[in-house]
């Protein structure tokens, strides 16, 4: 156990503050320009990009913009689904589950209740299309008709959040609850002392009201499920205003909601992954739970709903994109699984290859993780594959998200790493020299 609880954070990521701010603000532009160009005023033609078109959909007064910035009613319908799943994220049932030992050698509890969850907003939903006439729900229709105003609330919702986080990183824990002596545990990336750095980073690493986990709810619950509804406004778009679905559509929307609720139903597997154990909430996973995800993961879903850029697939095409997706599945899946399973003992008695370190876990060596390094990555990456080429080859739009997850898997590869060489020096060395492929075996 290190000596100070909370290390100052020396090693600057993201190219440091330029770094930091430029993703502040580039990112939001980017989703911003997403919802301009694939809407039914303006939607991108292959590359060729009519800008003055684009900005035109943008408002020219102060007035204007902040009726877009601040519209009542998505602020309304916003806050109703951010805190309506608050409110069921309490009240429904689920299992209790400790996190990893943190610094001061304590574990979170987390309540596990994504089966509870996701079953009560489809049941919601099934009720809801039962009531209906001819499957006419306005709730969806909102969403596809506001995905500017909607983009926009998000964003700036997950700014008001990180702020929120930041300034409670800096309230002790006894002077809330009167809880003995018992520290904030900040993130050891996110406690440079610079507040646009740390407020970017995340300064706590597990900021809770209560025992409710704001970072594990983001993670999971308003922005994943906010993406499914996405995509079903725009079957439902699509159905009301044109009288047709399109196959393309129905699939993308299958195999994203197979992925939404997966993640959401396994969601104790997310508990040891990175984003919980070792980076703080701020805003890049705010921003990156709640705006980034809905809106820049639906892209392709959103371009290929408008009537000039239909695709009908046909079975064959059908066939090939659900096999990429089902060997991406199978790969990232069970590579996941199988090292969750070495690290609890379960997989002792196959006396898999392995190396043992000097915090006395083991590094795996074998089976999947005898391949590459991080052979799940491909299997996620495959994934995207599946979600992108359901559009065809229209424009190099739609596949933004397996050039964007490429690059951020290469990233977190590259942190992990560090980290790992930090953690296990020459164990580590010695896995790179038994395990020398990262990602794709025998190419990367
Ligand atoms: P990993 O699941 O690969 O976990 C890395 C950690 O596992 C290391 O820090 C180390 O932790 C431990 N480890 C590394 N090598 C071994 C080994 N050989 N044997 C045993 N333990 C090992 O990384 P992530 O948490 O980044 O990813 C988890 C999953 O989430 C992946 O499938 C990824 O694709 C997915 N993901 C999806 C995203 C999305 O937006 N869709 C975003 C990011 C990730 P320790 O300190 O315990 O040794």
């Amino acid at each position: 156990m290190p000596q100070v609880l909370n290390p100052k954070t020396t090693h600057w990521e993201f190219s440091g503050l330029p770094g930091a701010i430029g993703i502040t603000l580039g990112l939001p532009t980017l989703i911003t320009f997403f919802a301009l160009i694939t809407n039914e005023t303006y939607s991108l033609d292959g590359i060729n990009l009519d800008i003055t078109a684009v900005l035109s959909q943008l408002p020219s007064t102060p007035t204007e913009w902040f009726e877009l910035c601040f519209n009542k009613a998505c602020w309304t319908a916003y806050l109703v689904w951010f805190f309506g799943l608050v409110v069921l994220d309490f009240i429904l049932p689920g299992k209790n589950m400790k996190g990893v030992a943190l610094r001061d050698n304590t574990q979170l509890n987390y309540k596990i209740n994504g089966l509870a969850m996701s079953g009560t907003l489809v049941v919601v939903l099934l009720a809801r299309v039962y009531q209906s006439d001819n499957w006419f729900l306005p709730e969806l229709q909102f969403i596809y008709d506001n995905q500017l105003q909607l983009t926009i609330v998000t964003t700036i919702f997950s700014f008001l959040l990180a702020v929120f986080v930041y300034v409670c990183s800096f309230i002790p824990l006894a002077k809330l609850n009167g809880s003995g002596n018992r520290e904030r545990i900040l993130s050891i990336n996110g406690n440079t002392g610079n507040v646009i750095y740390d407020w970017f980073i995340g300064r706590e690493l597990n900021p809770r009201i209560g025992t409710w986990d704001i970072k594990l709810f983001c993670e999971l619950r308003p922005g994943l499920l906010l993406w499914f509804l996405i995509n079903l406004s725009c079957i439902h778009n699509q159905y009301h205003t044109y009288g047709e679905v399109t196959d393309s559509l129905i699939l993308l929307n299958a195999l994203q909601a197979f992925y939404v609720f997966d993640g959401v139903l396994n969601e104790e597997g997310v508990l040891s992954m990175i984003d919980i154990t070792t980076d703080g909430f701020g805003f890049m996973l705010s921003f990156g739970d709640l705006a980034w995800l809905p809106w820049s993961y639906s892209v392709q879903t959103r371009y290929v709903s408008l009537p000039e850029h239909k695709v009908n697939l046909g079975p064959v095409n059908i066939a090939l994109i659900v096999g990429i997706k089902a060997l991406g599945y199978y790969i990232f899946h069970s590579s996941n699984k199988q090292k969750s399973d070495f690290r609890q003992g379960k997989l002792d008695h196959l006396n898999l290859k392995s190396i043992k370190t000097q915090t006395g876990s083991k590094l795996l060596c074998d089976g999947w993780w005898g391949l590459s390094q991080h052979i799940n990555y491909l299997g996620d990456w495959l994934i995207g594959w599946s979600w992108c080429l359901p559009t065809g080859f229209q424009t190099p739009l739609t596949y933004f998200y397996v050039i964007y997850f490429g690059t951020l898997l290469l990233h977190r590869q590259t942190r992990d790493e560090a980290k790992c060489k930090a953690k296990y020096g020459k164990q580590w060395e010695e896995y790179e020299s038994k395990v020398p492929y990262k990602i794709i075996p025998y190419v990367y």
